[in-house]
C-alpha cells in the first residue's frame, strides 16, 4: 500500500491524516528525518507557516525535506503549506524561510483582515466537475508563476490559488475542511506512481 506522510509539526495535520487515511493510504505523522525517508508522499498542512518553518530548522528536518523535494518527492502543501514549497516568500516575517522547490513567488495573508476568511466555489478544469467548494483562512495567493508551472485554478479577478509544478501540488486553500477529496487523490496518484518507480 502506499504511504504517505503528514509533516507533523503544527496546523491542521489531523484534517490531513484522516483524509488520506480514508482514500485508502497508510499515513504516517512526520517528525523525522527517518520518518520521511519512509513516505512516498508528504502533505504540508495549514497552519502557520513561520512556526512551521521554525520547527523545521531546529528538528532538522529543512534540509531532509529540501533534498527530498529535489529528488522528486511528490509534496501536496495547503495555505502554509504552500507558502513552504514557494521559491519566494515576500512578506515572511522574523527571517522566514522556505522550503522551496516551485517556480512561485508566494504574498502571506493576501486578503487581508476584513476577509481573512471565505469560502467560494471554483473551477478547477483538472479535476473536473463539479466545482470545488474552497475555504480560504488568512490565506495566502501566487502572485508570480514560473515558466514551469502549471495554474490549476483562479479566482474570477484572475488571482491563482492553486498551482502544480511536477510533484508538487499547492493550493491557498483547504480542501480538507470541506470533504473535498480530488486534490488529495491527485497527490496520492503521484505518490503511487513514485513507489512504483522508485528505489529507496
Ligand atoms: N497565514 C498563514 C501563514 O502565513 C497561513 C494560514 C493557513 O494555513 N490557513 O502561514
Amino acid at each position: 500500500n502506499t504511504r504517505v506522510g503528514v509533516l507533523a509539526l503544527q496546523g491542521d495535520v489531523r484534517e490531513h491524516a484522516a483524509l488520506l487515511a480514508h482514500l485508502g493510504a497508510d499515513v504516517v505523522l512526520v517528525r523525522r528525518p527517518e520518518e520521511l525517508s519512509s513516505v512516498d508522499g508528504l502533505v504540508i498542512p495549514g497552519g502557520e507557516s513561520s512556526v512551521i518553518d521554525k520547527l523545521s530548522r531546529i528538528f532538522g528536518m529543512q534540509e531532509p525535506i529540501r533534498t527530498a523535494i529535489d529528488a522528486g518527492l511528490p509534496v501536496y502543501g495547503t495555505c502554509a503549506g504552500l507558502i513552504l514549497l514557494a521559491d519566494t516568500v515576500l512578506d515572511g516575517i522574523d527571517g522566514q524561510e522556505s522550503f522551496g522547490g516551485m517556480d512561485v513567488d508566494v504574498r502571506r495573508n493576501a486578503f487581508g483582515r476584513q476577509t481573512e476568511s471565505f469560502e467560494t466555489e471554483l473551477d478547477v478544469p483538472a479535476l473536473g466537475e463539479p466545482p470545488v467548494r474552497a475555504t480560504f483562512i488568512r490565506a495566502p495567493v501566487v502572485e508570480r508563476v514560473g515558466a514551469g508551472v502549471d495554474v490549476l485554478a483562479s479566482l474570477a479577478d484572475g488571482t491563482v490559488v492553486a498551482v502544480e509544478q511536477g510533484s508538487l501540488l499547492g493550493t491557498s486553500f483547504h480542501p480538507e475542511v470541506d470533504g473535498e477529496t480530488r486534490f488529495h487523490e491527485r497527490f496520492l496518484d503521484k505518490a503511487r506512481t513514485r513507489a512504483g518507480t522508485s528505489v529507496r
